[in-house]
Parts: structure tokens; sequence; C-alpha cells
């Protein structure tokens, strides 16, 4: 069948369902009815494009669930259906993870200038796609297109950057302390990886995972989230392209627990890398040790911002304003914590309530927006508790503290002030548009503060003092710190958390080791000749 024709048959399946909206919920206001119309045009430009793929991709072949059975994938700014995907479950995993397992014992021989030039190849698809792929994350995750076509840029540059690094896989040569032996230190593939992904970034946490996998030599099963998968099949298609083995790259989705329990129980995984909540991450962690694989987990942060009386008050506004809104405040590097330094704190919530002011929510398609609706409504039922909790306690309205008149789940940028660290938002991600700003005296306190949280994911600190950026950035039990700046990820440096925030790195030259085994080989009876 030509990929032509496959995607008209992905067209004829994709539009057969309009709308979910519940009788629970609000009617659709008509212009949220007339922006999923151009949501609807998007989505057929992407069919023509072979894009949008609505089956999981096993062993190189498209597939159903073998039950048949279905999920919905919503747009989030509509409540419109965009197209179904397969239910899997434990025997399309199992399947999955024996296409990896079988296809490893050959991409792991590849050399490494191969799987470099295949990995390239696929960077460059995924830039020559950047549009419709923006257009999707857009579509299934909601974030102003700009923004989703900047994920493109930011995941493809993994693939980039490990298509280099996959040249770069040294071993090492030890001095022996015996004349007849030579001791040698190989680097080696660790086989079957297990990748399963949250929604936030549909594409730059799977790309962040499998570029490293495979320039490793690894082959992968992805689980992307049961949320945002077609952006997950849409990159497996463009690998497919690139020539990346059948088998090489795998993708299922459906019953999250069923298919975890799958890729855990099995010997053939020998890895699990995931993303996503701190809740999910233990659960994994702890079946992975029943074969005892390697895990490598993102979880969840509760990321200060420190705000000191020395900052420069644009940079620090500017930088916040980034670290907080970024996604519509849905990262788990998001600034969930802002901590101002009470010299500088009204000035600083006056200038950052203006500046935030002037965003604009609404449908990601839409010029000009900068805030998308948020992922799903437990999301703002999420928020609202939060921001209940908080105002209830003594906070501050500034700005928002409500759901947006567009309705759906688009909630207004919001900024409360006088937040204490005992409110329910000071200690848990609100994953969402909401800023609240707490006070603080001294950097001890600060400190003391920030610090007082089981998460160590990412910090901020803003100051015009080198001696304090480095003092503070050195105490701050973080894996992550910007100094003077809210936008810190970059395929070029280790990302990743301390305490129950994760384990390992992923992006940068650390990233490789997570998919490698170190071998020691001992060659003995060396003098003979
Ligand atoms: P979030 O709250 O950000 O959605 P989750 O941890 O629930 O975070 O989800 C992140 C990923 O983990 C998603 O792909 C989700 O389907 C998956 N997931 C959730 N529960 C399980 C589980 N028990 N086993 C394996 N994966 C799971």
């Amino acid at each position: 069948m030509t990929l032509m024709m496959a995607s008209r048959m992905v067209a004829a399946r994709s539009f057969g369902v309009v709308s979910h909206l519940s009788s629970m919920q609000s009617p659709t206001p008509l212009s949220v009815r007339q922006l999923s119309m151009d949501a609807k045009g998007f989505a057929s430009r992407l069919v023509d494009a072979g894009l949008l793929r609505s089956q999981a991709l096993i062993g190189g072949k498209w597939s159903d669930a073998y039950d048949g059975k279905t999920i919905e994938v919503h747009n989030p700014a509509t409540g419109d259906v965009i197209t179904t995907v397969p239910c899997m479950g434990q025997n399309e995993t199992n399947d999955a993870i024996s296409a990896a397992y079988n296809a490893f014992s050959s991409w792991s021989k590849v050399t490494s200038v191969e799987r470099s030039k295949c990995l390239r190849k696929w960077y460059d698809l995924l830039i020559s796609h950047k549009e419709e792929l923006g257009q999707l994350i857009t579509l299934e995750q909601g974030k102003p297109l700009q923004e989703a076509m900047g994920e493109v840029t930011y995941g493809a540059g993994f693939i980039e950057f490990f298509a280099e690094e996959a040249k770069r896989v040294y071993g090492d040569i030890i001095p022996s302390p015996l004349a007849d032996r030579r001791l040698l230190v190989l680097k080696q593939p660790v086989g079957v990886v297990g990748a399963i992904t949250p929604w936030n970034f549909p594409l730059a946490m799977i790309t962040r995972k499998v570029g490293p996998a495979l320039a490793c030599g690894c082959t992968v099963v992805i689980k992307p989230s049961e949320l945002t998968p077609l952006t997950a099949l849409a990159a497996a298609e463009l690998a497919l392209q690139a020539g990346i083995p059948p088998g090489v790259v795998n993708v299922v989705m459906g019953n999250a627990s069923a298919i975890g329990d799958a890729l855990l129980a099995s010997p053939q995984v020998r890895k699990i890398t995931f993303t996503g909540s701190t809740a999910v991450g233990k659960k994994l962690m702890a079946g992975a040790a029943g074969t005892v694989k390697k895990v490598s987990l993102e979880l969840g942060g509760n990321a200060p911002c420190i705000v000191f009386d020395d900052a420069d008050l644009d940079v620090a506004v500017k930088g916040t304003l980034g670290a907080k809104f970024r996604n519509t405040g849905q990262t788990c590097v998001c600034a969930n914590r802002i901590m101002v330094q009470e010299g500088i704190y009204e000035k600083f919530v006056d200038a950052f309530s203006k500046a935030v002011q002037k965003f604009q929510v609404g449908h990601g398609f839409s010029e000009g927006v900068t805030q998308g609706p948020l992922i799903n409504e437990a999301a703002v039922q999420k928020v609202e508790s939060f921001v209940k909790d908080a105002t209830s306690k003594g906070a501050k309205v500034v700005l928002g503290a409500k759901r947006h008149s567009l309705g759906m789940t688009f909630y207004e940028p919001t900024v409360l002030s006088d937040v204490k660290s005992d409110m329910i938002i000071a200690r848990e991600e609100v994953f969402g548009p909401v800023a609240p700003v707490l006070r603080f005296k001294t950097e001890d306190d600060a400190l003391r503060m920030a610090n007082d949280t089981n998460a160590g994911l990412a910090a901020y600190i803003f100051t015009n003092s080198v001696q304090r950026s480095w003092r503070v950035a050195e105490a701050l039990e973080y894996g992550l710190v910007g100094v003077n700046e809210g936008l810190i990820s970059t395929e070029v440096a280790p990302f990743g958390g301390v305490k129950q925030s994760g384990l390992g790195r992923e992006g940068s030259k650390y990233g490789m080791d997570e998919y490698l085994e170190i071998k020691y080989v001992c060659l003995g009876n060396m003098n003979s000749k």
C-alpha cells in the first residue's frame, strides 16, 4: 500500500466523531467552535503529509490493538476528537519487546558511523517537517504554534546531538599491575529500552531518550502518553523514512499500567527510562527491581525562583515569566515558588503582574497567543483547588485566579501575592499558569525555604552579585540551576534532578552513559610469543 493510500485510510478514520463534550461542561463558545474548524484544516493537511498516524508501530508494521479497542485523542482547546489510536496492553507490548530484542542483535552491530548517519537523516526529516509536527503538537497538546515549533527544533536537536555523540563512545585502556596482562574497558549498549513519556512535550521527551539510546546501539519500545500519542507516531514514521531499520523503534499505547507491567516483567528489557509523575516513577523503580533493570527517572519538581534585592528587575521579571509561563506552566522545571526578597518585593510584584496582564490566552493556532489551554479538566480542577487553598489561607489575588471566559480548559494567567510556605501551592507542583509570590528576608532564609522540599529538579536565582551566584547555586539541592535566566534546557547540557525528582541525566555527553554498560576485558598470557 502506498503511503498516500494509507494516509487516506487514516483520514477516513479520523473524523468520525466530532465532539466529546459531556453534559457536565458548558456549551462550546462560538469562537472555540470556529477554531475547531481551523484545527480540522490542519489535521487534514497532516493526513496529506502522511504524518497523522493512528496505529501503533511494532517491528516496522503499523498495527491495531489485537482486540480492536481504541482510545480517542482530543484537541484540548476544543474538546474535539482528532482521531483514535489503538488501546493496547500486555500482548502487543510483549510483541514490541520481541521485535526490539530481535532488532537489537543487528542494530547494536551496525557501525557507529552508520547509526550516526541514520540519526542525522531522522533529524533532517524532523526539521523539514517542522511546521507539520508543530501543528500536530498544538493540535493534541494545545501549546501555541510558535512554542510548538520551538519544541520541534529543541526535540530534533537531541537527535542531531546524539547523531554526533554516536561516534564518540570511547572505551579505555588501564595500565596493568601485572606485566603479562592488558586491561581494557569497552562500552556497550544496554539492550532493549522501555521509554515512557508524558504529554507536556510530545516530541522532545521522546527524542531526548531515543536519540542517545539509538546512538549507543540500543533499540526501544516507546510508550507515549495516551493524551498525546500522535506526535510520537509521526516521529516514528519519519524514523522509518530515515532508514532506521524495522524493530529499532517501536511505539505502543493504551492501558498504561498493563504496558508498564509488561515492560517491567520482561527480562529482555534492560532499561526503563521515564519522564512523568513522582508517584508513577516510584512504582516503575520498584517494579524494575524484579529483573534488576537500569532506571532513569525524570520526575516532578517544585522549582524555587529566588529574586534577591540586588537583582536587575527587568532581567528578573523576564526570566521569571519564562520560567513560570512556558507551556502555560505545564513543565516540570516551571517556577513553582517565586521567592522575592522584601526590599524588591512590591516593585517585583507590580512589574511582573503588568507583564503577565499582557499575555494573550487562546487557541494555539491563533496569531499572537502565548497561553494555551491546560491539558484536561482534571488539570484545571487541580489548579482551582490549589488557588482556593492559598486564598483561604491569606494569599492575595493580584491577577486572574479563575477560569478564562473562553471556557473549556482555559485558565487565566494568575499572580498570587503573600503566599506562605505551608500553602499547598508552595509544597506541590501546580502545573498551570499560576505564579505564587512568597517573601523572604535573608539569603539564609531563602536557601532554607528553597531546599525544604523532597523535590530537586530546577531552581532559578536572580542577583547581580557574582559571589552570591556561586554561593547560592552551590547550596541549592537541585540538579539544574538558572542564574539570571529562566529558560535553561538545551540538548547539550545535562538535565535531571536530585532527591525525589529523579535519577540519571538526559542530554549532553552524560546522557549517553545511561544507555551504556561498562565491560572490563582482561587479556592474560600476553608475554608469550
Ligand atoms: P502526568 O501526570 O504528567 O500525566 P504520569 O506519571 O501519570 O504523569 O504519566 C506519565 C507517563 O506515564 C504517561 O505515558 C502515562 O501513561 C504513563 N503511566 C502512568 N501510569 C503508569 C504505570 N502504572 N505504568 C507505566 N506507565 C504509566
